[in-house]
């Protein structure tokens, strides 16, 4: 079957889903948006683009951007980025702050809120905030080929305004000494870099890399190594759902990371790299219908790391 087909019958079998979940309102600038919006796009490693839905309409990608700065943050300090945030499931909340006392304000792992604060601590490092939000969206239009990405700076203020649990983990880390900035600067650039708008293409492009060894499909340039890619997406697989990363591995069994903005990156090593969005969350603050459409094309394509198990 090809895959535009496919991703008809994924769009057939999540129809009667599309609204199902909350949006998140925590953010009050997300809390507008209409929870019957629902796109997906798949893009192959020879770069061909498929797509259903409000693929290419824009949205906030909120926790996926913790994957670029991941990126970007090995990129710079490499394997020492490690003595401050852990590899390991964490088993709790995005925004969870109780495992930081036990573990010596060490978060367990860069895509829960508090590692993602630390990542962006150590990219602020010797700079403004306005130089690394600069550095983050220039690598996220480098591997995109896409100039018009930018960052709603509404969501970002939104964000600012109601985001107090945020920077209670980030003076929490600040007391064990594992935050190096200004806890507002720090903070300013981890509420930015959640504030990226991109739509569900742009998203796959993005993502691209890690399903091709490491490479951009369009030049063939290394973005990074293939151990480096292979490793992120064995922490997307991990810990890219939080408190539910082991039940989207049993249920897509792809690696991949999810915002509370309703999108989740996928990633089929070898294969594409797939953008979903939908804004309504489950109980654990995944995007409830992404979910379930990851699930159909995985089961249809039989892409999922773990063996094919197609019907
Ligand atoms: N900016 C959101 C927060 O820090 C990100 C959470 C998410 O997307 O899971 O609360």
């Amino acid at each position: 079957m090809q895959l535009d087909e496919l991703l008809a019958s994924v769009h057939a079998d999540i129809e009667p889903f599309i609204g199902e979940g909350k949006v998140a309102n925590y953010i009050p600038a997300l809390a507008k948006i209409d929870p019957k919006k629902f796109g997906m796009a798949v893009v192959t490693v020879d770069g061909d683009v498929h797509m259903i839905g409000d693929a290419t309409e824009a949205f906030s990608i909120q926790s996926i951007s913790k994957v670029f700065t991941l990126t970007l943050a090995l990129g710079r300090i490499g394997e020492g980025l490690w003595k401050r945030v852990g590899r390991e499931p964490s088993g709790t909340p995005f925004n969870s702050i109780v495992q930081l006392e036990n573990e010596h304000g060490i978060p367990r792992n860069p895509f829960i809120n508090a590692g993602a604060i630390v990542v962006a601590d150590t990219l602020l490092s010797g700079h403004q905030p306005k130089e690394t939000l600069g550095e983050i969206l220039s690598f996220i239009r480098y591997l995109t080929d896409d100039d018009s990405i930018t960052i709603d700076a509404e969501v970002a203020r939104s964000e600012q305004l109601t985001g107090f649990r945020n920077a209670a983990l980030a003076n929490y880390m600040l007391a064990f000494s594992n935050i190096h900035n200004p806890v507002e600067k720090t903070l300013g650039v981890y509420f930015h870099q959640c504030a990226l708008s991109m739509n569900c293409v742009q998203l796959a492009k993005a993502g691209l890399f890690l399903a091709n060894n490491g490479r951009l499909s369009r030049s063939g340039h290394g973005a990074v190594s293939a151990e480096r890619a292979r490793r992120i997406n064995a922490l997307m697989l991990t810990c890219g759902h939080y408190d539910a990363s082991g039940d989207f591995a049993f249920r897509v069994g792809l690696p991949g990371k999810s915002g509370v903005g309703g999108g989740i990156l996928a990633i089929a090593p070898g294969k594409a790299a797939i953008a979903v969005w939908s804004p309504g969350l489950n109980a654990n603050g995944n995007s409830a219908t992404g979910t379930r459409a990851l699930e159909s094309l995985a089961k249809r394509t039989g892409w999922s790391i773990f063996g094919a198990g197609r019907n």
